[in-house]
């Protein structure tokens, strides 16, 4: 079969690999119909995420058909339309036993194309099968499908959830990328007074109208002033951080009220200053997070009612083979307009940038 995979600091290609077969009996081969890239995977391809051994096969986001199961697989049969997880979950850990499958100690976490092969390929063995795979009822497509393998889960659980957003609030959110805009979606579902959305590209401004946010802001022009304007000078009530890089974490401690709560999604590769000499007296609650997926069913049940606009955040759809040029169009961004890039399923022609 053919996969994207990763030899190495700026080396990849889509070529020849084995094709995956079943090891455990827990595990399920997955025919892939529907993948999409991640931001983490421009960190692997970057050389940030050290323990990604060159040979991997990438992609921990998917919509596919099973086509083989081991003998305990008990939930899904050969045939079944299947969400894959970005999360895998042994389901007897003590952190899978507390719903914190990110953290699972017994085999799963995040592995898929991180530390075993991923679903960036036309087959992909999935460990777990029974707790790391959704079905998927026939109302939902695959194209909006996969964006509840990582994107939405992480938004919610990470950002909207952990910071606690609340009817009434003021939510800031810094970082209009995917993970940014699902924020903005699922913040709304709490009926916050405002949403403040600050980020440097006006496409991405854009989109975070489109998708709910009351009021922009370029970060070169005082997104903090905007905030302190908005809320008579007391800041935001829930910051939600969608970047990963030290700027945007210290905007964020600077944007919210005291006795708000900093939800940090972005994945960090360098250290950022915590000016505790600021914060020690404000009561602020700051969390960080590995998205769990507990959310996931319940995410699914909105897609299927059409709550959720995942519609929306896809900007480019490709066939799976045309991987690399997929790349191409998601790591430049900036001048392409690409939210999320989506390969496989039905249509095969690249859909209207947004910029
Ligand atoms: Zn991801
Ligand atoms: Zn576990």
């Amino acid at each position: 079969m053919k996969g994207f995979v990763f030899h190495g600091p700026g080396e990849s290609s889509w070529q020849d690999v084995p094709d995956p077969a079943v090891k455990e009996p827990t595990d399920a081969i997955v025919q892939v119909g529907v993948v999409t890239i991640c931001g983490t995977d421009l960190h692997i391809l970057k050389g940030d995420v050290p323990e990604v051994r060159p040979g991997t096969v990438l992609g921990h986001e998917a919509v596919g058909e099973i086509v083989e199961v081991g003998s305990d697989v008990r939930t899904v049969r050969p045939g079944d339309r299947v969400l894959v997880s970005c999360i895998t979950s042994c389901g007897r850990c003590r952190f899978c036993r507390e719903r914190s499958y990110g953290q699972c100690r017994g085999g799963g976490g995040w592995i898929l194309g991180h530390l075993i092969d991923g679903t960036q390929a036309e087959y992909v063995r999935v460990p777990c099968t029974d707790l790391s795979v959704h079905p998927l009822p026939g109302t939902v497509r695959s194209e909006d499908a996969v964006l509840l393998a990582d994107i939405f889960p992480t938004a919610y659980e990470v950002g909207v959830l952990n910071g606690h957003v609340r009817p009434g609030d003021t939510v800031a959110v810094v970082g209009a990328g995917p993970i940014g805009l699902a924020a903005i979606a699922t913040a709304r579902l709490f009926s916050p007074e405002r949403i403040i959305a600050v980020d440097l590209a006006p496409a991405r401004l854009e989109a975070a109208r489109r998708l709910g946010a009351d009021a922009v802001a370029d970060v070169h022009e005082a997104p903090r002033q905007l905030v302190d304007d908005l809320t008579d000078g007391l800041g935001a009530d829930v910051v939600i951080e969608a970047v990963g890089v030290p700027e945007s974490f210290e905007l964020c401690t600077r944007m919210v009220r005291p006795g708000g709560h900093v939800a940090n999604i972005g994945v960090h590769g360098k250290p950022a200053t915590l000016h505790l000499e600021d914060l020690w007296i404000k009561d602020v609650t700051i969390t960080t997070g590995l998205v769990d997926t507990y959310s996931t069913p319940t995410l699914l049940r909105m897609a299927a009612a059409g709550r959720l606009p995942t519609g929306q955040l896809v900007t480019h759809i490709f066939p799976l083979n045309h991987m690399a040029e997929a790349y191409d169009v998601f790591s430049g961004a900036a001048e392409t307009g690409a939210l999320k890039v989506v390969l496989g399923g039905e249509q095969h022609e690249v859909a209207v940038p947004a910029a």
